[in-house]
């Protein structure tokens, strides 16, 4: 077959996720597609997987995408007539100690509330399933019964097989050399067999997919680490259908393969591979054996499976894979060029994820938007920072080394930092911030009073910052606090045009005089919520928009992606421009008038504006909102004059006994206030009337805007799920997320955020409830409502409206 001169699609790589991808835009899409494998199909790092097809991820998109792998995979044969060697064994966790018990509890619950069946098995009953475990130290073990393993190479050559059928054309020994470019967009990609001109391209070449993506600028932060397991021969009285084992506590798996065990492992001390290009030539390659590496592991096991000591090792397998910065994969638009996409950096879950991944990647390439809430591994949560490779391999390989650790609530990641810091680090410091990392920049989430060492101290109960957190909450709530968020994003929007891309890219209607504020949601065209930010009108021709620190990327391309063809409206990141002082509290005014003489009365400077005030002799953009529930201020300073502005206020403040405040005292106040958190509480599965947020939606104006046909087919029908709030009153529960919510007994939703709020003296969790057939007030008003929080049912109340002053009497004073 000779190669095309033109493609609909390019897709780059021949391993499970190219062909996935291949497979999907195929038969889902009838697209014109075209693979390309430098070598031949599943040569890279597929062919050498152990096979371990796990489903469940904290995030209920990705065990959709996981679970929608399972199901593929059972079918496939069906369809292509060659074998996946799929086979459900089922998966036993185990766990030696009370804290990874307590994670189990609540990975069932988490499992439950996405629809899955995990069970908690005794010592006795896991010892029965397999009878050669050692299992003497355990406490016991979870179970989910439609986890299992396959044969990745198989699998992979049936998903050709099926692109190859559904009409893709897929070529091995074609090396991709280089773009084409014009205006930013990839027109032609060369390859060593000629060039192919296409609309779009995906680039699925695993460990090389960082030098693919660096052909055409785009930055795709991944770290080849070498990664080993052993194939041993036979085991007596090992069945065949034995299930899958992960033993975290002991850093190791195991999967039965023709009568023997596979048997791997994650090390704290993992090996990155090479910093440069992966060669080319890395074609159906290991490394060599590394015993020493690996005798870590083998002890462990022995422990586990005492059988292992005596039986022979077939094979040692030491493959390069590719990890990143936090554990997930990699998929979607790159920020850099709106026709490359990316699918890669699966961290050895590339045979469960590959599958599903396939098939939202496909959608994603031919709709231009994510077909579900994937923002845990969209491209775009990355920034600059991570083109910093020794920066991406140390976080890379702590992640890699944290993932068998138990999971404590509120972890923080400690490689590669500080990195970014905002000119109030020592001062922060020197009064015993406890600083957490947003997209790398140092953030302080609670101060150390005198006599607490100011450090985190994890535990699956209340953590030792509980009560110095309560303390900075009330002070936010009785006097005035004054929180450092300089690493939010902030991005402005000139020109003639910029109105207009507003008009068409917010929700809400941001044609409002120069001097207001809009709070707004952008919109994919389904109508889910992509971001949710805030939007100042600077001038007639200048818009100042901000939003979360992680958030960086992701919004400022969904906004420059959107602004019309044509129009003269210019997007810039001005992120590092201004230091951010959030100066919140009932005695904020006061500090603020002793600092400007600018009028900052409630009439003179009113909620939801915005004005050029001078602090400390600098001209500071002050915008009159909060995130907190009370009368507040979010004071944008040129980047140098931070630090000045933060002590006149400091100075000020004292006879009103302002203090610094950090993140997660923010969370319990807006928890009180019930803001929505994007990312958790509205995502894009989640539209602004199911979240509550109809009322910044402008569907009574006559302004077209992304999202709004959609929001218009369902505008008055019955919702299928609503936001609502809960209180649980029992102060030993913890909430995190994810809890079930039951509604006269019957599971109707889960938590999509969860903590405490030192106000109301009560445990808050938000989340939607669902029904079938629409959920009214009186659905909502009727039920009696429980949590199930770790397994156990715990009472609850819920709540339609905020906590903490539902007349917004305190912010609009
Ligand atoms: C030891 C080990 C054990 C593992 N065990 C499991 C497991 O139990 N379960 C699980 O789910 N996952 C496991 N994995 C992970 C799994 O193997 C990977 O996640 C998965 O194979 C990644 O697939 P991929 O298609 O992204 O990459 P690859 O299979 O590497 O495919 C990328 C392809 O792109 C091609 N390519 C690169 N550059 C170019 C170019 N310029 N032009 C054309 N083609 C190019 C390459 O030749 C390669 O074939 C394991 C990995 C290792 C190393």
């Amino acid at each position: 077959m000779t190669l095309p001169t033109h493609a609909g699609v390019v897709v780059i790589g021949g391993g499970i996720i190219g062909c996935s991808t291949a497979y999907h835009l195929a038969r889902d899409h009838k697209a014109d597609v075209v693979l390309l494998e430098q070598g031949k199909l599943t040569s890279g790092s597929t062919w050498h997987a152990a096979g371990l097809v796990g489903q469940l991820r904290s995030s209920a998109s990705i065990t959709r995408v996981l679970k929608y792998s399972v199901d593929l995979y059972k079918g496939l044969e069906a369809e292509t007539g060659l074998a996946t060697g799929w086979k459900m064994t089922g998966c036993l966790r185990l766990a030696t100690n009370a804290d990874r018990w307590t994670e189990y509890k609540r990975l069932a619950t988490t499992a439950k509330s996405f629809g899955m069946d995990m069970q908690l098995l005794s010592p006795a009953e896991v010892k029965a399933m397999w009878p050669l475990l050692e299992t003497g130290d355990l406490v016991g073990a979870s179970w989910l019964p439609t986890d299992g393993q396959a044969s990745p190479s198989d699998i992979t050559q049936s998903l050709a097989k099926g692109a190859r059928m559904h009409g893709a054309k897929l070529f091995e020994d074609v090396r991709v050399t280089g773009f084409e470019m014009k205006d930013g967009r990839i027109t032609a990609v060369k390859t060593s067999k000629g060039d192919i001109a296409c609309e779009k391209v995906v680039n699925c070449a695993g460990q090389w997919a960082r030098q693919v993506g660096a052909l055409a600028g785009i930055n795709v932060p991944l770290q080849p680490v070498k990664h080993q397991y052993i194939i041993t021969e036979k085991i007596d009285g090992l069945a065949t259908d034995a299930p899958t084992i992960r033993d975290p506590d002991r850093r190791t798996y195991f999967k039965e393969e023709v009568g023997g065990l596979v048997m791997g492992g994650y090390e704290p001390n993992p090996q990155a591979w090479t910093m440069g290009d992966v060669p080319n030539d890395w074609e159906f390659r290991l490394f060599d054996d590394d015993y020493d590496h690996f005798e870590q592991h083998m002890t462990q096991a022995i422990a586990r499976v005492p059988a292992l000591e005596t039986v022979g090792v077939k094979q040692m397998i030491n493959g390069p894979e590719s990890f990143t910065p936090d554990g997930n994969f990699i998929l979607g638009t790159a920020p850099e060029c709106a026709n490359m996409f990316v699918g890669a950096g699966f961290n050895a879950f590339g045979i469960a994820s590959g599958g599903g991944a396939g098939w939202v990647l496909a959608q994603w390439v031919v709709d231009g938007e994510a077909p579900l809430d994937l923002w845990v591994v969209d491209i775009r949560r990355f920034s600059n920072l991570h083109r910093d490779r020794q920066w991406v391999c140390d976080r890379t390989l702590e992640a890699y080394g944290k993932h068998y650790t138990i999971g404590f609530p509120h972890e923080e990641y400690a490689s590669g930092r500080p990195r970014i810091v905002s000119p109030l680090y020592e001062r922060l410091r020197q009064q015993r911030a406890v600083f957490g990392s947003k997209l790398g920049w140092e953030r302080p989430n609670w101060f150390a009073p005198e006599g607490i060492e100011p450090q985190d101290v994890y535990s699956m109960g209340r953590q030792n910052w509980f009560a110095a957190v309560g303390d900075e909450h009330r002070h936010v709530r009785e006097k005035v606090g004054i929180f450092d968020q300089s690493s939010f994003a902030k991005y402005e929007l000139t020109g003639s045009d910029a109105l207009k891309a507003l008009d068409w890219i917010c929700a809400n209607d941001v044609s409002k005089p120069v001097g207001r504020l809009t709070y707004t949601q952008l919109l994919n065209t389904r109508g889910g919520i992509e971001a949710d930010l805030t939007v100042a009108r600077l001038a007639e021709e200048k818009f100042y928009i901000v939003t979360g620190t992680g958030f960086r990327t992701h919004d400022f391309s969904w906004i420059s992606d959107h602004i019309g063809e044509g129009l003269d409206a210019t997007l810039a990141d001005v992120t590092e421009d201004f230091g951010t002082l959030s100066l919140m509290g009932p005695r904020a005014r006061d500090v603020l008038a002793d600092v400007t003489d600018a009028d900052v009365s409630n009439a003179g400077f009113p909620f939801g504006h915005v004005r050029e005030i001078a602090i400390a002799g600098h001209t500071v953009r002050a915008l009159r909102v909060t995130y907190v529930g009370e009368l507040g201020w979010e004071l944008h300073v040129p980047i140098a004059a931070t630090g000045e502005v933060f002590d006149a206020l400091m100075a000020a403040g004292k006879k009103h006994d302002i203090r610094p405040v950090g993140y997660r005292a923010l969370e319990s106040l807006r928890l009180e206030k019930g803001y929505r958190a994007w990312g958790s509480d509205i995502t894009p599965n989640d539209t602004p009337q199911e979240a509550g947020l109809g009322w910044a939606v402008k569907l009574r104006k006559n302004t077209d805007f992304v999202g709004r046909r959609a929001l218009e087919k369902t505008n008055g029908t019955a919702l299928k799920k609503r936001f609502a709030g809960f209180t649980v009153d029992d102060p030993e529960i913890v909430l995190l997320g994810r809890e079930t919510i039951l509604r006269n007994g019957e599971p109707v939703g889960y938590l999509t955020s969860g903590g405490y709020g030192y106000t109301v003296g009560r445990n808050i969790g938000y989340g939607y409830v669902r029904n079938a057939d629409g959920v009214s007030d009186d659905f909502l008003a009727s039920g009696d409502y429980e949590l199930v929080v770790a397994m156990e049912r715990t009472p609850a109340q819920i709540h339609l409206g905020p906590l903490y002053d539902p007349s917004m009497s305190k912010i609009k004073a």
